[in-house]
């Protein structure tokens, strides 16, 4: 084996490995599918070999006598006994079995053959309802495990999905995301469900199956698996010649229509320099060849099935003979003979599906491979073990020489920031669209981590602090507003317990009350998938308004006012300069009209600082913000 296989091989046992432990958290229910499985393929077993009586008894109307046959220790241990010779425990248990098979055939000897048919008729009978009851445990069993794995793995993935770097949520990605947790975890389920009770029936049919084979002839076994493949190999020699033949002969034919091609093309050039004649034998030689191909191609298709059915004759001849002869010879009957052939047919179905399962087995690895793929990946924002204490207000914002790239691309977000920010200052951000602002403000939430540098709290690296804490002291109003299938007052409160005055006070400074209270019942109103039945304005100030309610001691606005329109916006703006007064505030803005009362101005452009200062300062100074100002009043 190549060491390249071996390495699929090893993976391959690995994903299955891993795949497999998630159902044998319920050993209980996949053991007792595994056993009844084997049961269903021993009653069948038994049914096939009920088979035996009743083809021998068939039509021997009264010379036929079946009998179960007694080994030689039967017998010794019959003489043992009547002989007065003192047996052990063993041979007590043993001489119980022999006496019992006697007595059973001497029953069966008193019996006529019609007698017996019915007898083992009516037996068959009861095994098949066995079978089926054990059937249907066995798929209850293990498709039941199998679907309990997969809703463990689901939540597995739902809630590392909920920890993954954020550059796993760009637009591109989510699809692949969604894919996966969907589609591939499907896959996977009917895996561990429906093809795992499958492989575990197949195996045991197999084992019990091929076991009642050998028991029945081991001669007749013999020649089935191994004398007849050799048989059979010329034909699969035959099928490849068809095979080749076929493809040969469509070469041929693409090689014949490119000739034909170059030369209607290139007529011109042939005839001008006289080549027709070279050209020519050339075109003889391809259509001689093609001729040549096709009847072989031809050839082989008609005969083919002629030969396939000389070699299927051949082998039943060999069969029958064999049969005849073992019936003849030995202690084989012609109920033996029968039921090997019904067994075999048994045996031939789970070894064909086997085979099968091969392709099964790649694709559930592919689809192994991509979910435990998210499953390995380093969430990136990593919760401190042993976090520092946050402390009760925060004095002071450092963000220090911090660059960011983000994974998968060459060129930084962020190059070498300086920012310091006190208590209770307000600082605004502003520049062209995609200089970087919006990865500041995911810096300095910890959504991400800076590639080099580090964001100081009160002079400590904010990952040595605990993450979920960290958090709730930083709210983040964005331009996108999620809003999730819930009221109103779900939307606002997040779940939190308020009072209904907060509530309200919340939603008059976000300039939200008035349309609130004309919804149809109020902060009580559904509003639909991500809020569909409001308008941009509206799930702005609803975020707007559970941004103020949370109250927190940092504030940022991505863009937080854009998609209002501007009578609203100065709305808004009043309210949240309110709210600017005894918290550290950071404004990104797009509209400056928005952001002149800040204590400072950072205008940012390709990751970098360009300018900073209040906007008396950048206004006198003239250059980029002067610029940006003057356009936007030129066209406001
Ligand atoms: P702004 O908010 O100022 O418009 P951003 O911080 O959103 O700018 O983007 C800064 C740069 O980083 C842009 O060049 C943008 O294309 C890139 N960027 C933003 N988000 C991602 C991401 N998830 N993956 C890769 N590049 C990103
Ligand atoms: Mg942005």
């Amino acid at each position: 084996m190549r060491p390249e296989e071996k390495a699929r091989i090893v993976e391959i046992v690995k994903i299955f490995r891993r795949l497999l432990t998630y159902s044998f958290h319920y050993k209980g229910r996949l053991f007792a599918g595994i056993i009844l499985s084997f049961f269903v393929a021993l009653f069948n077993g038994v049914s096939l070999s009920s088979m035996v009586p009743i083809f021998d008894s068939m039509g021997n109307s009264s010379s036929y006598r079946f009998q179960i046959s007694m080994t030689k220790r039967d017998l010794q241990i019959i003489n043992k006994r009547t002989a007065g010779e003192k047996l052990n425990t063993i041979d007590k248990i043993e001489w119980k079995i022999a006496d019992y098979k006697t007595k059973i055939n001497s029953h069966f000897a008193s019996l006529g053959a019609d007698e017996i048919v019915f007898l083992f008729v009516s037996l068959v009978f009861p095994i098949y309802i066995l079978k089926l009851i054990c059937l249907a445990g066995a798929i209850y069993f293990i498709n039941s495990t199998g679907s309990m794995a997969i809703r463990d793995l689901r939540l597995e993935i739902y809630k590392k999905v909920q920890t993954l770097p954020l550059d796993f949520f760009v637009k591109e990605k989510t699809g692949i995301l969604m894919s996966r947790i969907i589609n591939d975890v499907d896959s996977l389920g009917k895996v561990i469900s429906g093809d795992l009770k499958d492989a575990i029936l197949d195996f045991f049919y197999i084992v019990t199956h091929l076991l009642l084979l050998l028991f029945l002839s081991w001669k007749m076994f013999f020649l089935v698996f191994f004398v007849i493949p050799v048989i059979m190999g010329p034909i699969s020699g035959f099928t490849e010649k068809i095979r080749k033949a076929t493809k040969n002969q469509q070469e041929r034919l693409s090689a014949l229509n490119g000739h034909l091609q170059e030369m209607i093309a290139g007529i011109r050039v042939i005839r001008a320099f006289g080549m027709e004649k070279r050209e020519s034998s050339k075109f003889g030689g391809i259509n001689q060849e093609l001729m040549e191909k096709t009847f072989q191609g031809h050839f082989y298709h008609q005969v083919g099935p002629s030969i396939i059915e000389l070699f299927g004759s051949i082998i039943a001849a060999v069969l029958l003979a064999f049969g005849a002869y073992l019936i003849a010879s030995e202690n084989f009957s012609k109920g033996m003979f029968l039921a090997f052939f019904m067994t075999l047919v048994f045996v031939i179905r789970p070894l064909k599906q086997m085979s099968m399962m091969i392709n099964l087995v790649n694709s559930a690895v592919a689809a192994g491979e991509r979910v435990f793929e998210i499953l390995d990946s380093n969430s990136e924002i990593q919760n401190i073990t042993n976090p520092k204490p946050l402390p009760a207000k925060l004095k002071e914002i450092k963000i220090d020489n911090v660059s960011y790239t983000y994974p998968g691309t060459s060129k930084p977000a962020l190059q070498n920031l300086e920012i310091n920010i006190k208590k209770g200052e307000t600082i605004a951000f502003v520049g062209p669209s995609g200089g970087g602002k919006s990865t500041l403000k995911d810096l300095i939430s910890r959504m991400i981590d800076p590639s080099s540098g580090a964001v100081y709290f009160d002079g400590v690296d904010i990952r040595d602090y605990d993450l979920k804490g960290l958090r709730t002291k930083i709210g983040v109003v964005s331009q996108e507003v999620f809003l999730f299938n819930g009221t109103v007052r779900e939307n606002i409160t997040l779940g939190k317990n308020y009072t209904q005055e907060q509530l309200v006070k919340a939603a008059e400074d976000a300039c939200a009350l008035e349309f609130i209270n004309s919804l149809e019942s109020g902060f009580d109103t559904p509003i639909g998938e991500n809020g569909v039945m409001l308008s941009g304005g509206q799930r702005q100030r609803i975020s707007i308004a559970r941004g103020i309610l949370a109250n927190p001691e940092i504030l940022i606005l991505d863009e937080a006012t854009s998609a209002l329109d501007n009578e609203s916006e100065r709305m808004v703006q009043t309210a949240l300069e309110h709210l600017y007064k005894n918290r550290t505030t950071l404004i990104i803005a797009h509209r400056l009209s928005t952001i002149q009362i800040a204590d400072r101005i950072y205008y940012i452009e390709d990751g970098m600082i360009v300018e900073n200062g209040t906007h008396d300062e950048l206004i006198k100074k003239g250059e980029k913000y002067k610029n940006l100002y003057d356009y936007q009043f030129s066209t406001t």
